[in-house]
């Protein structure tokens, strides 16, 4: 590495935070020279294979030139423009598609910047529904364990209260309700006690409820576990019983990952709500989306504010809209499902003999994901360096090594990968990481 990218690297271990490590004594951070395709390229030379899609974004690989010419074509144009009062056709477009491809109902979006906001402006927007109804009691959220919904503060009020670390922020986070983690395995039995134990609380409860959010299907960085399409219609049918709302948190899961566009297709549900963010734009800015129903948005415009409470300055930005609308349409006008069940098969072929490890707890497979639990948390700064040395970008947080690739990466690369994996659960230096906040996220 060049003299400059090691002062470089000092000043940013000195200066700048990275996502969930210490500031005093940070897990190291490679420098990235650039990305092509599959690729990380590192300032050191290495060429890594990437097992994330830097964190479920990356779609359609990296320096992508439809989603580049998308973006260079906007840019001419205009970069941004406030969106009170004034519109566009890249936001036109893109919820447009998003009405026609999400599932039925959903016909009024918001556009946000991120995920976390997404997940906001759902809570808001559940809330003032039932505030415009004149039933301001109903302002509190239901959902269950082990979930994950961004690290706002409304967002954290309904991630898992362990590893969402409910106790640091405890006197300001609000209060709200949490049912147990789904436990019946997307590919085993459903036991049907899950829907009376969940039923239970909306039966305390839902004087109170304004709506019950989840992450259909996969619960991501709570836990990366797969559940059964049964709890989702059981929750959906709860809901209309119970006249709750029903947000879909389909940040991680929407546009394909799963192997259907949105996840709750596998249950064949049209949430009230759903949020999307992540892989909107195929990895390259950041933009979210919040659909909901005529019906939601006509009684909170006919209430007392006359108005939906928020708004961001950079609402609909064009040239996230217009890379969102290029990716997109690479998606929906390729073979999309073929690319997600080969990797599927690919996956299932090397990650699943893994679980003959004593190390390891279990392997699942779910579409373009794959995830070895581990029965103690990784070592995450020499698990990665043996990563980065085997030529894989692999990131795993406590007890998970997971990869889901960019759905463009061969068959080859997928084996690469996972041979990556094999190999580190041989090496007891890789593991066993003492306890605490850095070991579980990140
Ligand atoms: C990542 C994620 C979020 C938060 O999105 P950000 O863009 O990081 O704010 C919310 N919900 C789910 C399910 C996610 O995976």
């Amino acid at each position: 590495m060049s003299k400059k990218h090691t002062i470089s690297l000092a000043f940013d271990k000195n200066h700048i935070w990275h996502p969930y490590t210490s500031m005093s004594n940070p897990l190291p951070s490679y420098m990235v020279e650039s990305a092509q395709g599959i690729n990380i390229n590192l300032a050191t030379g290495e060429s890594l294979i990437d097992g994330m899609s830097s964190w479920w974004s990356v779609l359609h690989g990296y320096n992508h030139p439809v989603l580049n010419d998308a973006l260079h074509k906007q840019s001419q144009k205009m970069s941004h423009v406030m969106f009170g009062g004034l519109t566009h056709q890249p936001a036109i477009s893109l919820c447009e598609t998003l009405i026609d491809i999400t599932p039925s109902g959903l016909n009024r979006v918001f556009l946000s910047d991120s995920g976390s906001v997404a997940v906001e402006v759902a809570m808001k927007m559940a809330i003032q529904y039932w505030q415009s109804l004149q039933k301001p009691e109903k302002h509190k959220l239901l959902t269950v364990r082990n979930g994950y919904h961004g690290d706002t503060f409304a967002a954290m009020s309904v991630c898992d209260p362990v590893t969402g670390m409910h106790q640091i922020f405890e006197p300001v986070l609000i209060k709200n309700y949490f049912a147990p983690a789904p436990k019946s395995a997307f590919h085993g039995e459903w036991n049907e006690d899950e829907r009376s134990s969940l039923e239970r609380y909306f039966e305390q409860h839902h004087h109170e409820l304004a709506a019950f959010i989840i992450e259909p299907i996969v619960q991501g960085t709570g836990g990366m576990r797969f559940y059964h399409p049964n709890y989702l219609k059981a929750a959906k049918k709860l809901c209309e019983q119970y006249n709750v709302l029903f947000i879909a948190d389909e940040i991680a899961t929407g546009l394909g990952r799963t192997g259907k566009l949105f996840a709750c297709e596998w249950a064949d549900i049209s949430p009230d709500i759903m949020c999307l963010g992540k892989t909107l734009t195929g990895g390259y800015l950041s933009l979210a989306a919040t659909l909901c129903t005529e019906h939601i948005a006509n009684v909170i415009s006919n209430g007392e504010a006359g108005c939906f409470m928020h708004g961001p300055t950079y609402m609909g930005n064009p040239l996230a809209c217009a890379v969102a609308n290029a990716s997109i349409n690479l998606l929906l006008s390729s073979q999309w499902q073929d690319k997600v069940t080969r990797i599927e098969s690919v996956l299932e072929q090397n990650i699943l003999p893994l679980a003959s490890y004593d190390r390891v707890n279990a392997c699942r497979v779910l579409g373009s994901i794959g995830v070895v639990e581990v029965t103690e948390n990784v070592n995450v700064a020499n698990i990665q360096k043996r990563f980065v040395e085997l030529g894989v970008w692999i990131r795993p947080f406590g007890k998970l090594i997971y990869i889901m690739p960019p759905l463009i990466i061969n068959d080859e690369d997928i084996v690469t990968l996972v041979n990556a994996i094999r190999t580190v659960l041989n090496e007891d230096d890789c593991f066993n990481q003492p306890v605490g906040i850095m070991s579980e996220l990140g």
